[in-house]
């Protein structure tokens, strides 16, 4: 009887070609297929490593020199070949390099159901393909529709639902059918991005863009790409905030608070997430847009202090923090920062004391000018809105 692992010596017999921007998963799955093996028996055997074990983990995230060099050794492709399939190779222009085991937001989980479900694809790309492979553009968090065929992605199989796992797959000529139904992937029908939301496309090209030049243009500036996307997780934290959201002249506000209120009500409909990352993702490249106007309105009509704009970050970058300082220190250039539950307290305390409760009064116990701070001004009037409201509902 042959020993399991008996291959571990000898290179990879068979070897496709790397497509471009293909992931590193999706080339072991083809090369796997083509030895006739699913992707975790095939590791076990000509690499030696748990295949188990690793396909439990992000292979494609995953840092491990030792396989880099295990794999450009048996395919006989040079290492830097190999690494650029990793999405460590956007370290640097997507996300910072942490050497950390999970991948940042900018990239998508594929373990998170919350947020997301299986591997995205558009069916059309992988119908056009003449060997089909799954790219590494389809696991960017910014990237939820397909700019070239002009759909959304989805990430899982059409007829069954399943959810995609390159590891489930079974062996068969092309890396295309269902784990479960067997169904061909490249037959997924799913709906065109409308054409009113042509804007959002253009959003997606410009991130594609920017990640493979490595910089942005932005108001005549050349802007460090990893900046950028660094800036877009913060950005995606203050825009996402459902009915709340104010954004005047945003192209698709409606559609996007439509689409929280289904998403409050139907929880089980597993699609919304790409639908509201697509969202998302538009309003900040409308943010961007029109420089300063578009993001300094932004920060103005929904309150947001500076402290919003830089908190939460590992490291700022100095074009953001410049940025912020420059445009929200603009709006409430008069007095500090000043919170709503300093507010909100300040007026109970008024009331306990039985004291009369104006604009005036409140921004005495403050500490602040009553109508220069903008600021101030603008979370007394929303909390006296909101008490009043209180009333009249109660
Ligand atoms: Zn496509
Ligand atoms: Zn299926």
């Amino acid at each position: 009887m042959r020993r399991r692992g008996w291959v571990e010596e000898y290179d990879f017999l068979v070897i496709p070609q790397p497509q471009p921007d293909e992931l590193l998963s999706s080339w072991l799955t083809r090369t796997a297929f083509a030895h006739d093996y699913p992707l975790t028996t095939f590791i076990s055997m000509f690499l030696k490593h748990d295949g188990s074990a690793l396909s439990r983990i992000d292979i494609d995230f995953k840092e491990d020199p030792i396989l880099f060099e295990k794999l450009a050794h048996k395919s006989r492709f040079p290492i830097e070949q190999i690494v650029q399939m990793s999405l460590r190779s956007e370290e640097g222009y997507l996300f910072e390099s942490d050497h950390g085991l999970y991948p940042p937001k900018q990239i998508r989980k594929l373990k998170d159901k919350r947020t997301h479900y299986g591997l995205m694809f558009c069916p059309k790309c992988l119908a056009e393909d003449t060997h089909p492979y799954w790219r590494k553009q389809w696991r960017y968090t910014f990237n939820n529709v397909c700019s070239k065929h002009k759909i959304f992605l989805t990430d899982r199989c059409g007829k069954c639902y399943e959810r995609i796992r390159l590891t489930k797959m079974k062996p068969s000529d092309e890396l295309v059918y269902c784990s479960k139904c067997r169904r061909d992937l490249r037959l997924t029908v799913i709906p065109h991005v409308p054409k009113l939301h042509m804007f959002g496309l253009k959003a997606v090209t410009w991130f594609i863009d920017g990640l493979q030049n490595g910089y942005f243009d932005i108001a005549g500036s050349r802007i460090r790409s990893l900046f950028v996307f660094e800036a877009y997780t913060n950005l995606s934290r203050l825009l996402d905030r459902g009915d709340n959201l104010l954004l005047d002249e945003f192209p698709m506000l409606e559609e996007y608070k439509k689409l929280c209120r289904n998403h409050e009500e139907y929880h089980s409909r597993k699609a919304s997430p790409i639908y509201r990352n697509f969202y998302i993702t538009t309003m900040i490249y409308f943010l961007f847009q029109n420089y300063p106007e578009n993001i300094q309105k932004f920060a103005q009509d929904n309150n947001l202090t500076h402290r919003d704009f830089v908190h939460g970050f590992k490291h700022i970058s100095f074009w953001y923090q410049c940025m912020i300082d420059e445009l929200v220190s603009m709006q409430n250039k008069i007095g500090r920062e000043i919170s709503e539950s300093e507010v909100v307290g300040a007026i109970n305390y008024l009331k306990n004391r039985g004291e009369k409760v104006t604009q005036e009064t409140v921004a005495g116990i403050v500490g602040c000018h009553f109508t220069i701070h903008k600021q101030y001004v603008g979370i007394y009037k929303k909390t006296i809105r909101q008490q009043q409201k209180y009333y009249i509902d109660h």
